[in-house]
């Protein structure tokens, strides 16, 4: 995956800020942040998306996040922060290398993110659960 930008990162092709790494991940500043001190973490092996992830890589991806997020609260004075991930282009996934992107926030910021929110008409919240219970209990049965 060498034109993967991430990628080059983890292999020192293309410089960056890097805040921590260890054999499996690495975490580094947001070349464009939101806020001054987002950081990125992400697995050293290419993965495209959250699904792609393999299951061992969970842990050490949350522990990743874990150690950058505490440095970003006891140092840059936060009010609170976000962890977030965009999946696909239609979600604004723009580097097709999976990762969690953690933000500053601060109470006079102004950075709202812009959701219509909806309610479900009668039964179809029941509806929609029993879809998807029934497809992870398939999935569960065949492991
Ligand atoms: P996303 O749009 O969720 O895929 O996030 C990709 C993020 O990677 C964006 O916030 C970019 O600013 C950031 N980014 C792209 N290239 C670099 C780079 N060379 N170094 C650090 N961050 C980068
Ligand atoms: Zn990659």
């Amino acid at each position: 995956m060498n034109n993967c930008i991430f990628c080059q990162i983890v292999t020192r092709k293309i410089p960056s800020e890097i805040l921590y790494e260890n054999e499996h991940v690495i975490s580094i500043l947001d070349i464009n942040p939101i806020h001054f001190g987002h950081a990125l973490v992400f697995p050293k092996k290419h993965c495209r998306d959250f699904l792609d992830l393999p299951e061992e890589s969970y842990k050490h991806i949350l522990q990743a996040a874990n150690i950058v997020t505490k440095a970003l609260v006891k140092n840059l004075n936060l009010e609170g922060y976000n962890l977030f991930s965009n999946n696909g282009s239609i979600a604004g996934q723009s580097v097709f290398h999976f990762h969690l992107h953690i933000t500053p926030r601060y109470s006079d910021d102004n950075i709202r993110f812009v959701l219509r929110l909806k309610e479900y008409p009668d039964g179809e919240m029941k509806r929609y659960g029993e879809i998807l219970r029934h497809y992870i209990n398939q999935q569960s049965e065949m492991k």
